[in-house]
């Protein structure tokens, strides 16, 4: 006889488990199925958690080796011991998946190990290591199985020379010469890790712009930024192969729209051209699901097409992030317990976790134009800004867009110190449908980054007052 439960979810990241911890807290009897032999997904295994742990520690060598002697910190010579960088990685990755699995304990969620597929209304059949299969009988299935990275067709991964980001957080040395494929979010995240570690990043972009779904006076003043620091932008261009000889790899590229072909020397090539659904195996058809051609399940409020399944997270459409994730797990377990689960897609922040950090929430300047919607902007740099002139951290700035006529905020964009932690004022502000005045109007601490923010509300209305 299979085990019953209210609630069965696919899927032990972000969505999953915390789609899990939600619906135990509600008294749902629930299961999580989880493939690999920890849990916490993409995100904590091999995702946000390992690539800010080295975010993190590549930075503050950076700083060490490049700012601590204008501080008048004195430290001699300096050394990089990558094996104990990667090893502190691993020890926040072991802490927070361990964390998850108290978390399921504690909220009475059973974990089943192994490879999850739907066998028919309201059946999910788990296949272990060992090949063992249990029977699960849900009253609703959960598909949160996530995204994989997209390939590029004709360059093969291997994860040692030509990788994936899963093999960028491994690797056993710093690069001289690292390729990236692809201007995005994890291409500029780890190739500013290697970059700040020793390696030569040079990006290639087949869009005319880095960043390219940011406002586009934040990612051009990153690209900028980031030239400052060393990484050379080929944009405007894609790689057509990658041949791999034993000394080297030689990166074949040519302009995006043909022609003018141009052969790059690298030690390490990253494939960072965005991720896909992870929908293999899943057994969608035993329900009557089909994936879109890019392999997103559709929903309307986290339900698909069947009867009592589910969908949240990667593997369907919005944007993939963690906090997306996360927001839709605990909703999609609120309706089903019959509460009322909702996610305002409106206000989800997105951050770029580089130096200077990039953050952004709502609608772009590009946004608005398209939208032919009357905007008002106010902006504020942290040039004059006096904790980041204090701090020694003068880069980017705050802009914020707001309706021309009801002054409510429509966007915010950061880039500079602090940006991801900055950017909830404005994503708290956005969840209340505030007016960029309700800012401006609120006293903000002396000295703080987040005067900034206050100076950019001010701005709206013209009346910026420390510039
Ligand atoms: P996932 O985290 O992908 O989890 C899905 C889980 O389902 C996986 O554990 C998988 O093993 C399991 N699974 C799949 N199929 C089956 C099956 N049939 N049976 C059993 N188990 C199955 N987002 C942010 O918001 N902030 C960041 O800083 C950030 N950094 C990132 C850095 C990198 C390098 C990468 C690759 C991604 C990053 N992301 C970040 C994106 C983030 O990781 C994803 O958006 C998030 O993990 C999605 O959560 P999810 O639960 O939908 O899917
Ligand atoms: P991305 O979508 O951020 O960037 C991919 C880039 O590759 C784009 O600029 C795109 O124009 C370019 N590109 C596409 N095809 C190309 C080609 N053939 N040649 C050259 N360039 C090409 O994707 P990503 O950086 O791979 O990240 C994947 C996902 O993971 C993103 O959706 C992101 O949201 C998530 N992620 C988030 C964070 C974060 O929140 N800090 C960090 C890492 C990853």
């Amino acid at each position: 006889m299979a085990d019953q439960y209210d609630v069965v979810i696919i899927g032990g990241g972000p969505g999953g488990y915390n789609c899990a911890i939600r619906a135990g807290q509600l008294g749902l009897k629930t299961a999580l199925v989880e493939k690999r032999q920890t849990l916490g997904g993409t995100c904590l295994n091999v995702g946000c958690i390992p690539s800010k742990a080295l975010l993190h520690a590549s930075e503050l060598y950076e700083e060490a080796e490049k700012n601590f002697k204008g501080l008048g910190i004195e430290i001699g010579d300096l050394s990089l011991n990558l094996q104990q960088m990667l090893a502190q990685k691993d020890d926040a990755v072991k802490g927070l998946t361990d964390g998850v699995k108290f978390l399921m304990k504690k909220n009475k969620v059973d974990v089943h190990h192994g490879w999850g597929s739907i066998a028919g209304k309201g059946k999910v059949s788990v296949k272990d290591e060992d090949g063992k299969t249990t029977e699960l009988s849900a009253k609703n299935i959960v598909i949160a199985t996530g995204s994989e990275v997209t390939p590029l067709p004709g360059v093969e991964i291997d994860e040692e020379r030509v990788v994936s980001s899963t093999g960028a957080l491994v690797l056993k040395e710093v690069p001289k010469k690292l390729v990236l494929i692809g201007a995005g979010v994890i291409g500029l995240e780890l190739g500013s890790v290697w970059r700040r570690l020793g390696a030569e990043v040079t990006v290639v972009e087949y869009l005319d712009r880095a960043l390219p779904t940011m406002d586009g006076e934040v990612s051009k003043t990153a690209k900028k930024l980031f030239e400052k620091q060393g990484m050379t932008f080929l944009l405007s261009r894609k790689v057509t192969g990658v041949e791999k000889a034993k000394s080297g790899l030689k990166v074949s590229t040519e302009a995006a729209e043909g022609g003018d072909e141009k052969t790059l020397d690298a030690d390490v090539v990253l494939v960072c051209i965005g991720r896909r659904p992870f929908i293999e195996g899943l057994g969608l058809e035993s329900v009557g699901i089909e994936a879109d051609k890019r392999g997103f399940i559709a929903n309307d409020h986290f339900k698909t097409k069947a009867d009592g399944v589910w969908v949240i997270g990667d593997v369907t459409h919005g944007p993939m992030l963690a906090h997306k994730a996360e927001e839709e797990g605990a909703a999609c377990a609120e309706l089903i317990a019959g509460k009322a689960g909702h996610v305002n897609y409106d206000a989800i922040p997105s951050v770029v976790y580089t130096n200077p950090e990039i953050a952004s929430v709502g609608l772009t300047e590009e946004q608005l134009k398209e939208q032919g919607r009357k905007y008002k902007t106010g902006k504020f740099p942290f040039m004059a800004n006096s904790r980041g002139r204090t701090n020694h951290q003068t880069d980017g700035f705050v802009k914020i867009l707001a309706d021309a006529e009801t002054d409510e905020i429509l966007g915010g964009h950061i880039i500079g110190p602090n940006a991801g932690e900055l950017i909830a004022e404005l994503v708290v502000a956005m969840e209340f449908r505030a007016a960029s005045e309700d800012i401006a109007r609120t006293c903000h601490a002396h000295p703080t980054l987040s005067e900034a923010i206050r100076q950019a509300a001010m701005g709206v209305e013209g009346w910026t007052m420390q510039m």
